[in-house]
């Protein structure tokens, strides 16, 4: 791994009804990047609050020199397309989202840069004395297990949106055409050194969680989704058990009727099940069949670039060697690889 230089430091915050915090986050926020050996800008993103909240962001912005920009959406799109806007708008070599109420102290933001500059892809944080309830807590702890099961990379709290990314990870995650995303799990899908940090949480302390029960629900499936198409699979999987048991049941109920008699059989009732069994099974092998082409076509929808060149090193006949280092990534989206 090597030292990463950095030029410029973005902030991405988004806004949703949060006119109470605002003042108190713009104020710490600032003092928080004046710690900070390089030029930052703050790109507060205003999700279509229904409060003051994009007033705030303007007159802060309109301020003579002032570091922050406001990106005002037009309606509300959810807090991660907020901040893929603020990706969009930013310019920084390192960027860095928090949330807006607070529960992320904006003080540990130079300690977030000085990991990236030591050459991390992805610096995540973890909280510490999590001021959660319980019943945010313990859903978190299982999505944690699945993700990080599923994508290999070992991080303990994939619900903290305080993170640092390196500049070539955004322009990857923008390169997505998905519309339902969760960028911390999209982010580590092209991240190779992550590290994470312990970082302090604190209560909310204005309005409350802008996640209502069926937001979560949603969200759980945008995570789900993002990271993997198992849970197609798993009906073809169910399929074949439920099949190849209906088959034992049914070669076992032969045995039974032919060692012991007709009684053992209950019938014909319990064939009626050993066949039930197996033509659910069936069905249910038909839907996994179904679900592994719609999530091929998912997969081609979505676009997700198939890799991304760092380096290209070539040999030119006319001096030894050349070195052609290409500023940032090279993307090839899958529509552009021609076989
Ligand atoms: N947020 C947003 N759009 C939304 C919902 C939330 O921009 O539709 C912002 C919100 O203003 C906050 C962050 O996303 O800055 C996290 O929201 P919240 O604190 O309600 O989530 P929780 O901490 O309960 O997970
Ligand atoms: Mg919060």
């Amino acid at each position: 791994m090597r030292p990463y230089p950095i030029n410029f430091v973005s902030i991405v915050i988004p806004v949703y009804n949060e006119e109470d915090s605002l003042p108190e986050l713009l104020r710490r926020t600032e003092a928080a990047c004046a710690q900070l050996h390089h030029p930052y800008e703050i790109v507060l993103v205003d999700d279509g609050s229904r409060d003051d909240s994009a007033h705030i962001l303007e007159q802060a912005a309109s301020r003579p020199d002032s570091p922050v920009v406001a990106v005002i959406l037009n309606r509300n799109y959810g807090q991660h397309a907020a901040i893929m806007a603020g990706f969009e708008q930013c310019k920084g070599d390192v960027v860095i989202t928090l949330d807006a109420d607070l529960q992320n102290p904006p003080e540990e933001i130079p300690r977030l840069v000085a990991q990236a500059e030591l050459g991390y892809d992805v610096v995540a944080t973890v909280r510490n004395n999590r001021q959660d309830s319980a019943l945010r807590r313990w859903p978190s702890k299982l999505i944690n297990l699945a993700v990080q099961r599923s994508t290999g990379v070992a991080m303990s709290d994939y619900g903290c949106m305080l993170r640092a990314y390196r500049r070539t990870i955004v322009d990857a995650m923008l390169a997505c055409r998905e519309r339902s995303t969760f960028i911390p799990i999209l982010a580590n899908s092209f991240a190779r050194h992550t590290t994470e940090i312990l970082v302090n949480h604190a209560e909310r302390e204005h309005g409350d969680s802008k996640y209502s029960p069926m937001r979560l629900i949603n969200l759980m499936f945008d995570l789900v989704t993002c990271m993997t198409t198992t849970p197609l699979r798993l009906l073809s999987i169910i399929g074949f058990g439920m099949a190849a048991l209906g088959v034992l049941f049914a070669v076992a109920l032969v045995f039974l009727r032919l060692a012991f008699g007709a009684g053992w059989a209950g019938g014909g009732t319990f064939v009626l099940f050993a066949v039930l069994f197996v033509f659910t099974g069936g069905q249910f092998i038909g839907m996994g069949l179904l679900g592994e082409y719609l999530g091929r076509m998912y997969s081609d929808v979505r676009a997700r670039p198939r890799f991304f060149i760092e380096k290209v090193l070539r040999s030119q006949p006319a001096s030894p060697v050349s070195v052609a280092t290409i500023d940032g990534l090279t993307s090839t989206s899958s529509d552009r690889v021609h076989p």
